[in-house]
């Protein structure tokens, strides 16, 4: 039998194509290159470098909105995105959530819901990484339950106003445009903000100690005046914001096994270096047991991603499949980080390792985009047909 590769037990990887593995390898060689060396640091620093800089980098590639058509959009297959935010997870989740928020959250939502105005001017710079947007729906009283949201959004004359507070909001201190969804008197709508626009302003929120390497703001819009043209033309309720969160997530179900992969395969080296008692402590069958059901976990995460992909890209997958995605391989990839940093006794707290910094990045993954809780109770629904959030 030819060798087998202990991250890779059941030969995955025969499943993708070979422009796939084009598309994984080249993201994996840019986080290798230009986000591997510095990651821990922006992480202890709480700061990305040159964060406009690594958003060209990440645009040059075809990364940002990889898997939308058209408007200077590199036009991918779901699978292909998938295995892209697997890559840049492994990295970091902050970096993959750059990524997720520009391309699934902003650019999406323009994509999707925008006039022909508003796509062609924005997509192609945000496809180019030369504008950050970001998505602006938790507010600071309204998270799971984005229906009951407070801003709102008032007609004088031509204009809108738009008035309110969101928070917990990725890439807003930094962002060119915010999507941002407010109340009406026709229901949620959908507007392009500028974020020069007078009465917008974005305040960074600090002492994270999740997602470090990410900027997290609030939203402040005092009587911010909008033209009629900023407005998404359909009044869609939550069907807007829920459509751009199904496509965020699916990224989120390979992007967590990209956490997970990182921390494994430091557990496997790591316990084949360390000695304790005269040997290896990858030969002790505790630390054994931890390897194969972290491993285990890995590989059916994986599949699990790669099953959503393939449907995604036959266009049958449906929101509830997603749910079940995110929630089972975050919550996964989440055991995967902790059991590893067992393995790495004392030396896994410590940023010399990737272990700990994915395993607190992970906390807000399993909250953000729907938490763990609201996900298992839209798999429930999906298998009793009864709605249990109410
Ligand atoms: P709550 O909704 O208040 O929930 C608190 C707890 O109650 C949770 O455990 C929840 O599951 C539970 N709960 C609530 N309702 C129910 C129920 N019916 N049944 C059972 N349990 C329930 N938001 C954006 O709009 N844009 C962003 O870019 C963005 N980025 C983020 C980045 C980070 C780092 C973080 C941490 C969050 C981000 N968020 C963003 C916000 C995120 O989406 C919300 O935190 C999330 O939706 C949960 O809302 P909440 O924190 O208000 O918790």
């Amino acid at each position: 039998l030819p060798p087998i590769d202990p991250m890779d037990l059941v030969g995955i990887d025969e499943q993708f194509s070979a422009e796939e593995k084009a598309v994984r390898d080249s993201v994996r060689r840019l986080c290798h290159d230009r986000i591997d060396p510095y990651v821990a640091d922006w992480f202890e620093q709480g700061r990305i470098n040159d964060i406009r800089g690594l958003a060209k980098e990440l645009g040059t590639l075809g990364v940002l909105g990889m898997h939308l058509e058209g408007y200077g959009c590199a036009g991918m297959s779901a699978t292909e995105y998938g295995l892209a935010c697997l890559e840049l997870e492994a990295t970091d989740s902050g970096i993959r959530s750059l990524v997720s928020v520009q391309g699934s959250l902003a650019m999406f939502a323009i994509w999707r819901w925008g006039t022909e105005e508003q796509k062609n001017e924005w997509l192609p710079s945000m496809a180019a990484g030369e504008a950050i947007g970001c998505f602006g729906l938790t507010e600071p009283d309204i998270g799971s339950d984005p229906g009951a949201m407070r801003t709102r959004a008032r007609r004088d004359g031509d204009d809108w106003i738009v008035d309110g507070r969101k928070t917990w909001i990725t890439n807003g201190t930094v962002a060119d445009v915010a999507v941002v969804w407010a109340q009406t008197d026709e229901g949620i709508r959908g507007f392009v903000v500028p974020t020069g626009t007078p009465g917008f302003s974005a305040p960074e929120i600090k002492h994270k100690l999740s997602l470090r390497a990410s900027v997290t703001s609030e939203l402040v819009l005092d009587d911010v005046r909008l033209p009629a043209s900023a407005a998404f033309p359909e009044a869609g309720g939550l069907k807007g914001p829920l459509s751009c969160l199904t496509e965020a997530r699916y990224g989120i179900v390979w992007g967590a096994m990209g956490a997970a992969r990182s921390s494994l395969s430091a557990a496997l080296s790591y316990a084949s270096e360390r000695r304790q008692f005269g040997k290896s402590i990858a030969g002790f069958q505790l630390t054994q047991q931890k390897l194969a059901d972290m491993n285990l976990e890995y590989i059916k995460g994986v599949l699990l991603a790669l099953h959503l992909g393939r449907r995604k890209d036959a266009g049958t997958l449906r929101p509830d499949q997603v749910s079940l995605g995110k929630l089972n391989n975050v919550r996964e990839a989440l055991a995967i980080c902790r059991t590893s940093r067992t393995i790495l006794g004392a030396n896994g707290i410590s940023l010399e390792y990737p272990v700990i910094r994915h395993m607190n990045n992970l906390e807000s993954v399993l909250t953000y985009e729907g938490t763990v809780e609201m996900h298992t109770l839209v798999v429930g629904q999906a298998m009793t047909g009864q709605a249990a959030y109410r």
